[in-house]
This record gives C-alpha cells, structure tokens and sequence, in this order.
C-alpha cells in the first residue's frame, strides 16, 4: 500500500467511536483528503494535538490510491498557531477562511496557489496585532481565493462597452478624489462604466478607489497582504461586494458567513 508524506493544514477533525478521529486535511501535494487516526483519543499526547483544526503539519498517511479514508501514521506540528486559537477574535475568522476552502475543494483537488495563500493568511492573523487588520485581511484572502478558483474579477475595461477604465485616485487620496462611481457586475464579474451603467441588472456601485485597491489585492505578493489598508467607509463597500461574489460564484451559503460582522 502506497505511503503518503506532504505538509497539510488540518480543516476539520470529528470524533469516531470511543478513541478514534476522522480528520480532514488540505494536503500541499496531494490535495484535499480523509483519514482515520486510531487511538488518539485514548492519550493525550502531541499526536492527537497536531490533528487540531488549523494547526500546519508534516503528515504521513497510508491507503489504496484514491481511497476516500486513509489510515494516519504519523503527524509533526511545524506550527500551531497558538496565538490565533487562543483569541476568539482570531479563531472565528481564520474559521470563516477553512470554511471556504474545506467547502470549495474537491477530493485530491490540487492547488498550490490555494495552499500557499491559506497557509500565509493564517500566519498573517496569527502574528496580527490588531483586529481590524484582520477584518481587512478577510476580503483580499476571498478575492485571492476567487481568483484562484478561476474566477478573477475583471478590473481594466468595462465588461459591456470594453472601454479602458483608467483613473488616478491612489489609495490615501481624500475622499472627493475617490468620487468617480462605476458599477461591478457580480454575476458577470467585472466593472461597468459610467456610460453603461444606466439600466444594467445585477450592478452594484463602486468607487473606482475600492477598484484600485481590488486591483492591488489581486498583485501584492502573499507575504505582504497585510500592508494594504483603506478608508472604513471603501472597506465596507469591498466587503459587500465580495460577500456576494462569494455567494454568486462558489454557489453555496457559508455557514461562517453570518459570523462575520464588520
Ligand atoms: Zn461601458
């Protein structure tokens, strides 16, 4: 029988019979996958610690290739994440992001990108002074996530007419400079310009700075997504607008979803 060695990050963990767990994980190599860890139960021991829900391990796992349950041998911790477990703050949003990416993947689904961007967000939060940051935070990991799910909003050019859209309002420009109001077709996932925007469905209005700094998540490397920040008033305004992206695009209602409040 085949073995199996990748780091993983553990998505869910549910307990089976007296002494027994069946854990999730998104595995680097391997994608999404089930396993079964006999006896953990019994102990309390750094093993059945490492299967927690969002600690990041070294995992190796046995079992006919393509099986839907896998047999864990063993599992090291490279990071738990303590200081995001510990805060509640904390622990709920980085549940809202395991959320969507254990509800979006499929079985041995594949993705680098993905792993990458979850792995990062989670060292982000758990290394984040404040909690705003993390509000903040949660919408570029979703936009990051759609783009990576195939589903990369277009920003350059009006989705109806193709007109390029260029406007210099920078991030840090007070707010009359950001007053240029564009739309943003959900289901069509684009910008609509000002000349379009009259009687087309499904639009919702954008500030081409809440454009600017969509366009800014999308590049920024993964490792520095908590430089960016904007006004409280375009944050809102992006939240409503991934919010129902989200909902339009991976086409199922997150449970977390009404846990986030910002
Ligand atoms: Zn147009």
């Amino acid at each position: 029988m085949p073995l199996y060695t990748t780091d993983a990050i553990v998505l869910k963990s549910i307990n089976l019979g007296e002494a027994d767990k069946i854990v999730t994980f998104f595995t680097r190599r391997y994608g999404k996958i089930q396993g079964v860890a006999k006896g953990v139960r019994r102990t309390k021991s750094r093993f059945g610690a490492s299967l927690e829900p969002l600690t990041y391990i070294n995992l190796i796992y046995f079992g006919k290739e393509h099986t839907n349950l896998y047999k864990i041998n063993t599992s090291d911790i490279l990071e738990p994440f303590n200081k995001l477990k510990e805060d509640f703050d904390k622990l709920k949003k980085s549940l809202f992001i395991c959320d969507i990416v254990n509800s979006t993947l499929k079985e041995l689904d594949v993705n680098l990108k993905i792993f990458e961007l979850f792995l990062n967000t989670l060292k982000i939060i758990n290394r984040a002074k404040e909690i705003e940051k993390v509000d903040i935070l949660l919408d570029i990991f979703s936009l990051r996530f759609l783009s990576a799910s195939g589903f990369t909003p277009k920003l350059n050019n009006c989705i109806y007419c193709n007109k390029i859209l260029s406007f210099n309002s920078t991030l840090h420009t007070p707010h009359s400079a950001l007053s240029e109001r564009l739309g943003f077709h959900i289901s069509k996932g684009g910008v609509v310009c000002r000349e379009c925007l009259n009687g087309s469905e499904d639009v919702v209005r954008i500030n081409s700075g809440t454009i600017n700094f969509m366009k800014k998540a999308l590049t920024i490397n993964i490792s520095n997504l908590d430089r960016l920040s904007m006004p409280h008033k375009m944050e809102r305004e992006l939240h409503k607008i991934i919010c129902d992206y989200i909902n339009v695009h991976i086409d199922r209602k997150l449970k977390s979803y009404n846990l986030i409040d910002l």
